[in-house]
């Protein structure tokens, strides 16, 4: 693998544990790449790395860490935050809630009572979330997004084209759930545009790395460990951490929760992020995928990483 290479900017056991973790799952080839976005069939499936970024700024990386992909539904996290900050919470639980579906992420589905999404973590939510991000027409909608990638990430991104138009020429079932939404008044704004935007945040190009710090960040209060930089309102944290919590993984979230037991999202390009609230943030990236659209070796490895190191919020330390 071009790339692979294992590094540290600091000293600690993780290292070591990682290069344990990679050597394990390495050969473990169940699952299959996502095939639903022609573009996304392309990835090399043997593609494998896992990252480590702590609050203090402390990086530890394994495999193919520099290999970019783009970061799909992890993104969804983020641009929830986004329009937290743009419209407050209050407003926002008004067009999208905060329960758990028990389906998969592409369910055409809403509340009977309220008629809102779900959650924001899966499609019908994003798009929910997506649609209420502020700005003067499309582009400043997307520059404002790419902003906020930059400030969790702390270098400039961009939307891999290839990889948004095949989605936006075979998104069928996110443009059906965009409309079910707009005939239930949950979304105003013209849904072509709303879409295109989806796709796009879907788009952008990240590494292991990107991921490993993102999560940091959110892990730090909101704070780029790295560059010290401010990437969202801190008073949202809890709001983001608690959704990731209950619904990052789809119809998976419970057995995470109980297994892995830190906040975490998915993405069909086979990322995965999890946070340890004031102590670091994790990066898996290997495009191989189970049934539920997660990554096979991404959840070996973080139960693992759990168990190993004692993540659990809820483990009863020095029991
Ligand atoms: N862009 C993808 C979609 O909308 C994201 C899904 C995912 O990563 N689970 O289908």
């Amino acid at each position: 693998m071009a790339n692979s290479q294992d590094r540290e900017t600091g000293s600690s056991p993780f290292l070591e544990v990682l290069k344990d973790l990679h050597s394990q799952y390495k050969s473990l080839q169940e699952g299959t790449v996502a095939n639903y976005i022609p573009e996304l069939a392309k990835v090399n499936p043997n593609l494998f790395s896992i990252c480590i970024a702590t609050v203090d700024g402390q990086i530890y990386e394994v495999g193919d860490y520099q290999q970019l992909f783009t970061i799909q539904s992890i993104s969804k996290v983020f641009i929830y935050g986004q329009a937290l900050e743009d419209h407050g919470r209050d407003y926002v639980l008004t067009r999208v809630g905060v329960e758990p579906t028990g389906d998969a992420f592409n369910a055409i589905i809403l509340d009977e009572q309220s008629k809102r999404p779900y959650n924001p973590m899966v499609n019908a939510g994003a798009i929910a979330t997506t649609s209420l991000i502020k700005g003067n027409g499309a582009t400043e909608r997307l520059n404002r997004l790419l902003e906020m990638y930059r400030r969790y990430i702390g270098r400039d991104v961009f939307v891999d084209i290839s990889v948004f138009t095949s989605e936006r020429s075979t998104g069928h079932r996110n443009r059906a759930t965009a409309h079910l939404m707009l005939n239930f008044g949950m979304i105003d704004q013209n849904i072509e545009e709303a879409l295109d935007l989806y796709f796009q945040q879907c788009s952008v190009m990240v590494n292991c790395r990107d991921l490993a710090v993102m999560a940091a960040t959110l892990a730090n209060k909101g704070v780029n460990p790295i560059t010290k930089e401010k990437a969202v309102d801190s008073c949202y944290i809890k709001d983001i951490l608690s959704v990731m919590y209950t619904c990052g993984m789809y119809n998976f979230a419970g057995e995470w929760a109980y297994k892995v037991g830190i906040p975490a999202k998915s993405g069909v390009s086979g990322g995965i992020i999890a946070v340890v609230p004031g102590q670091m943030g994790i990066g898996v990236f290997s495009p191989l995928l189970d049934g539920r659209a997660n990554s096979v070796r991404g959840v070996k490895v973080c139960e693992e990483l759990s168990q190993r190191l004692g993540l659990h919020l809820f483990e009863c330390k020095g029991m």
